[in-house]
């Protein structure tokens, strides 16, 4: 048993790049990494190829059939003899004009700054939102430009469609040192992407290291990002830098640079996750920012007796800050939730708005996606397909009745992954299977490791990033659990619902902002969901979540329903931003 799992597990790596080279979509570094880590040995290659080949035997088979069918109906369709019809004389008709969008005015401009960003680089949330929300402000009449570091580690295949826009020569560092900045471009659905290059920086397989390496690079990062603007001479209205690594845009834009082109922008900083910060020793931020002193006081940048905290410098320097929920821009000015910047967040509330995410839904629609066993949208049955598929996939028992549960996360106590380990056990009830896809902290990995292995075909640990596998555990999953300590918004919750999976989350952040709990008196809502963080809460949770799936089928079918119709998408959203960067230059 165990040893066919194994074999199945590595067909999906090995039949991942075959899907990956035909839809050009899925590319992630660390998903390569772990690809690579996990790379078959010899003769389960001959194994992974075999499957290889049967997927395309399969999909050889279907073709002429298809083809043969569509021919029998068109000549069944044919009438046998045509009779003479009159002629008549048609007036011509006239072709309708194409209809234009009507877009709103005025017309913004916008440079997005940040770390990374699908499909060139992603390692969470922040990527999928630089993608999908400039994305989305097209429409509404935003004219954007995303800049991000040109990592060794983005796709070939990218790298060649990046057209060298030019290169010079900035000071960064306090004793005059100046550096190569390389701008490569490259456009994509409308949006312009300028990568910042310069070896010494990224030349690293990761986007983030360690804070040594990571604190000059995004020094250099930021201060790039803007002097890059004034060389192209593309001066937005808004400068829009994305969570500590970017959070020095807003800095340089009011000292070094104001009195140049750019520093006439307007700067917006989003947190996606208030943890991460960037905080480091005065003196070595100073030395890479060459700031002036002021900045370095409480108001800034300071913190404690001797730190410097990059995020905190970006949230005072910043014209408007936004998050990504209605609820946690509440819990960041809270003790709790405020990672020590609780008190700086509730100074600057007068110009901190949360704005919920949303999802690309072309990337991510049960309807066309190309990574799942059957398409759907609202037809019930095609999900057990997705179920099925999956089961075999992991080498789970493959049973239409048994609920499959879903996790794909980053294996961090941010996750609420230690609720999950002390319920585990109660979780494995004979009609229950787990499917776990993360990677993270050792202490998580091993834990679900363990729990595969002691339910063999109930339980799959799947510790990689796999992207293709996230989008069948998805579509094959019924219910998946986001049961987070804290979550900005969180967007696994959003897929789910878009793929009719129940979503089982902890009412916090943007999991509270997007999941309308499951009310049996009105058969109303999208999901179930606790409040306190509390294992025997996300028990309850899971336990009326399998109540009501084994028990009234029907209604379980409802809430999958209301799921799929979920506008789920970024358009409501980008129309928020869009006010945001009109309420800083209407
Ligand atoms: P965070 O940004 O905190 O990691 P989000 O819920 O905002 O969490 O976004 C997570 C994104 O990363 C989703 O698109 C999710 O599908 C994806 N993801 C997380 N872990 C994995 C994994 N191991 N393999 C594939 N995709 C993953």
């Amino acid at each position: 048993m165990a040893g066919k799992k194994t074999v199945k597990k590595e067909n999906v790596a090995a039949v991942e790049p075959v899907v990956k080279k035909e839809e050009e979509k899925i590319v992630n570094t660390a998903e390569k990494a772990s690809a690579a880590s996990v790379a078959p040995a010899e003769t389960k290659k001959v194994e992974a190829m075999k499957a290889v080949k049967a997927v395309k035997a399969v999909k050889a088979e279907e073709r002429p059939k298809k083809a043969a069918s569509e021919s029998t109906k068109k000549k069944e369709n044919k009438p046998k003899k045509a009779a003479p019809k009159p002629v008549k004389k048609e007036e011509p008709v006239k072709a309708e004009p194409k209809k234009e969008p009507v877009l709103p005015e005025p017309r913004r401009s916008v440079a997005f700054i940040g770390s990374e960003c699908y499909p060139f680089v992603k390692t969470g949330g922040l990527g999928d939102v630089m993608y999908a929300l400039p994305k989305a402000l097209i429409p509404q009449n935003c004219d954007v430009r995303v800049i991000i570091p040109r990592y060794k580690c983005i796709p070939q295949k990218y790298q060649e469609m990046m057209e060298y826009k030019g290169a010079f020569e900035m000071d960064l560092c306090a004793d005059g040192r100046s550096y190569y900045v390389g701008i490569m471009e490259m456009v994509m659905d409308g949006v312009v992407y300028d990568f910042i290059d310069n070896d010494e920086f990224f030349s690293w397989g990761n986007p983030y290291t360690d804070l040594v390496t990571d604190i000059p690079k995004f020094c250099y990062f930021s201060k790039a990002a803007l002097a890059a603007l004034n060389y192209l001479d593309w001066i937005p209205d808004i400068v829009h830098c994305h969570d500590w690594q970017a959070a020095l845009v807003p800095i340089f834009l009011r000292t070094q640079f104001g009195g140049t082109p750019v520093g006439g922008a307007r700067s917006v900083i989003t947190i996606h996750n208030l943890r991460f910060q960037g905080i480091f020793n005065i003196p070595t931020l100073k030395y890479w920012t060459n700031f002036p002193d002021f900045v370095f006081d409480y108001g800034a940048m300071k913190m404690g007796v001797e730190d410097a905290n990059m995020l905190k410098g970006g949230l005072a320097y910043a014209d408007m800050i936004t998050t990504v929920s209605n609820t946690y821009a509440y819990e960041i000015q809270t003790d709790f939730f405020g990672e020590n910047l609780d008190a700086h967040l509730r100074y600057h509330s007068g110009k901190l708005r949360g704005i919920v995410n949303g999802i690309d839904i072309d990337i991510w629609n049960s309807a066309t996606d190309k990574f799942i066993k059957a398409n759907y949208s609202t037809k019930e049955g095609k999900k057990i397909e997705n179920k099925l598929a999956l089961q075999e996939m992991l080498g789970l028992e493959q049973d239409p009745n048994k609920m499959v549960l879903g996790l794909i996360s980053r294996l961090t106590n941010q996750k609420g992954l230690d609720l999950v380990n002390a319920i585990f056990p109660a979780l494995i009830d004979g009609n229950t299977q787990v499917v776990i896809l993360g990677t993270g902290d050792p202490q998580y990995e091993d834990a679900f490791r363990y729990y595969e292995s002691v339910n063999k075909g109930t339980v799959c640990s799947y510790i990689s990033y796999n992207e293709t596998l996230a989008h069948s555990i998805y579509a094959g999953a019924d219910a998946l659990l986001v049961p987070s300590l804290f979550e900005p918004c969180g967007l696994t919750q959003l897929i789910a619902m878009r793929y009719g999976t129940v979503p089982i989350v902890r009412e916090t952040g943007g999991l509270k902002d997007t999941v309308q709990p499951y009310n049996e008196f009105t058969n109303e809502g999208n999901g179930f969901t606790f409040d306190r963080y509390e294992p025997d809460l996300l028990l309850d949770a899971i336990n009326r979540a399998k109540t009501l799936y084994f028990t009234d089928p029907d209604r379980w079918n409802d809430m999958i329903m209301r799921n799929l119709a979920k506008d789920v998408s970024w358009e409501n959203s980008a129309k928020q931003y869009r006010n945001v960067y009109l309420e800083l230059r209407p």
